[in-house]
């Protein structure tokens, strides 16, 4: 896509601080980090997020991610690490060209995970309910 900033990443027209490449996938450093180390792995071809993401590309993505997590984890000390992705709007996704956040984690790094509160059963499986009409 001409507009997408992480395409004109993908394709060198922008540059990045690259991590590593793979055949279908580019890992460079967030410009703007949650924590020092944070990256960000992308698909080279645009989607828009993971409902396009390619499942053929699964396993490539799975094995590049890995090896991309060791190498932050033994360069940078860390040992802990949160994967995520943020899908749509409403998810925090800013940039659609689907994208994973590799952030390191360390002990008191200031960094809460999302909140949650406690649903009684009957809630829980009513929405169960509702999910499971579709699978
Ligand atoms: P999201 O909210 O999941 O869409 O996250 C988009 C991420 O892309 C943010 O963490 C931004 O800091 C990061 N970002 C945006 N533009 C660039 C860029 N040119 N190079 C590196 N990271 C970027
Ligand atoms: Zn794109």
């Amino acid at each position: 896509m001409s507009d997408c900033i992480f395409c004109k990443i993908a394709a060198g027209d922008v540059p990045c601080e690259k991590i590593s490449e793979s055949e279908n996938f580019l890992a460079f450093l967030d410009i703007s980090p949650t924590n020092p180390g944070h990256t960000l792995i992308i698909p080279k071809k645009h989607v828009r997020d993971f409902t396009e993401f390619p499942e053929r590309l699964g396993e490539e993505w799975f094995s590049f991610s890995k090896k991309v997590i060791e190498a932050i984890k033994k360069g940078l000390g860390v040992t802990d690490f949160n994967l995520g992705m943020n899908n749509g709007r409403f998810a925090g996704q800013i940039v659609f060209h689907q994208h994973t956040h590799l952030i390191p984690r360390k002990e008191k790094d200031g960094l809460e995970v999302w909140s949650s509160k406690p649903a009684t059963p009957k809630e829980l499986a009513e929405i169960q309910k509702q999910i499971l009409s579709y699978l």
